[in-house]
């Protein structure tokens, strides 16, 4: 039997993959400071722990495993990572976490390792324009990320990618693109906007109004985490390092975004527009390289997704209320 690591196992993209991993017959060790927040893990194995410690990634690495998922990290939405307070939180634990992981991989010679990086690492100034925002690989350098969480990604991609070039590791670097889904954060201020509009529109009744940070006009794309997971598993299992884009190439404005949560939900509702945190003006996922190498794309409407994510959400809000 296959076995695999999930670090990060109790967090929204590494809990939907403990459970594909489960689907496809894998034994399943997840670690993660917390437990999954709104559903049971599936892993056979959940190692409550610290990965800042080093003796907490011994007791997690203390036989072969035939794949690792390096997903834990100290993250949020924007107004976690783009207000500044939580800086050197973000880049202290983050990079340690990922110092840490492979250091004992290393160690122990456990070879095939997935790192989970961000869109958020493209330099700001290819992402001034809504319309044409530039987030091919190739872009990366000479770099400008817009928030320390980017840098912090950035320096871990090229400490995996030394690993993979000095050890032999078979190190696969993903930059993952706004993925969303069902069981993810959707309140508490790090969730992100898919679900935190979708929270808010639950939460008021039609002909309300719901809370908007900024114009609604700079543009992103967002992946459904089925598709991520996709993804990962076809970058881990290809005989290529990457980085590549993991991402949607359905770029949409924020207005776009919570016009169609709206339509979904049958409400309409009025925008108040307030200040807040906003990141670049543009993004999109550019997927040449992606289907170049891999064979393969994301290709699910957006408005799938986001049915099955506020079908969810609505039923959480529902909860809390009750
Ligand atoms: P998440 O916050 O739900 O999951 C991260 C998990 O890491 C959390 O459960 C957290 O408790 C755990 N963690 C944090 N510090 C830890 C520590 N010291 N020891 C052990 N566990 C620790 O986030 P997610 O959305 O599932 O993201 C997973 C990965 O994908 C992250 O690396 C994130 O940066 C990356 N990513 C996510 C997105 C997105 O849109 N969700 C976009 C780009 C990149």
């Amino acid at each position: 039997m296959k076995k695999a690591v999930v670090c990060g196992g109790g967090g929204f993209i590494g809990g939907h993959l403990v459970s594909r991993l489960k689907e496809e017959g894998f034994w399943v060790r997840a670690v993660d400071l917390k437990f999954p927040e709104y559903n049971e893990t599936s892993a056979d194995d959940f190692i409550q722990g610290d990965l800042r410690d080093i003796k907490v990634c011994e007791r997690v690495f203390d036989q072969p495993f035939d794949e690792v998922y390096q997903l834990a990290a100290d993250m949020g939405g924007a107004g976690f990572v783009f207000v500044g307070d939580h800086d050197a939180d973000i880049m202290h634990n983050s990079a340690t976490i990922n110092l840490n992981v492979l250091e004992t991989c290393r160690r122990r010679n456990i070879k095939r390792i997935f790192y989970s990086s961000s869109a958020c690492m493209y330099p700001e100034h290819n992402q001034m324009d809504p319309d044409n925002p530039l987030c091919s690989e190739d872009s990366a350098y000479p770099a400008d990320p817009d928030s320390e969480y980017g840098w912090e990604k950035l320096f871990s991609e090229r400490l995996f990618l030394a690993y993979g070039k000095n050890y032999g590791m078979d190190v696969r670097v993903g930059r993952y693109h706004n993925i969303f889904g069902p069981y993810g954060t959707w309140d508490g201020g790090r969730e992100k906007a898919p679900a935190a509009f979708c929270r808010k529109v639950a939460q008021t009744e039609d002909g309300g109004e719901i809370e908007m940070w900024g114009d609604g006009l700079q543009t992103r794309s967002f992946l459904y985490v089925d598709e991520c997971l996709e993804g990962s598993i076809r970058l881990m299992r290809s005989d290529w390092t990457g980085p590549v884009n993991i991402g949607s190439e359905e770029m949409v404005s924020i207005n776009d975004l919570a016009n169609l949560i709206m339509d979904i939900a049958g409400k309409s509702q009025s925008i108040k527009r307030i200040p807040g945190p906003l990141g670049v003006r543009g993004r999109n996922s550019d997927n040449k390289l992606i289907s170049e190498r891999l064979g393969w794309k994301p290709s699910a409407p957006l408005r799938e997704g986001l049915i099955k994510t506020y079908e969810w959400i609505a039923e959480e809000v529902k909860q809390a209320i009750n």
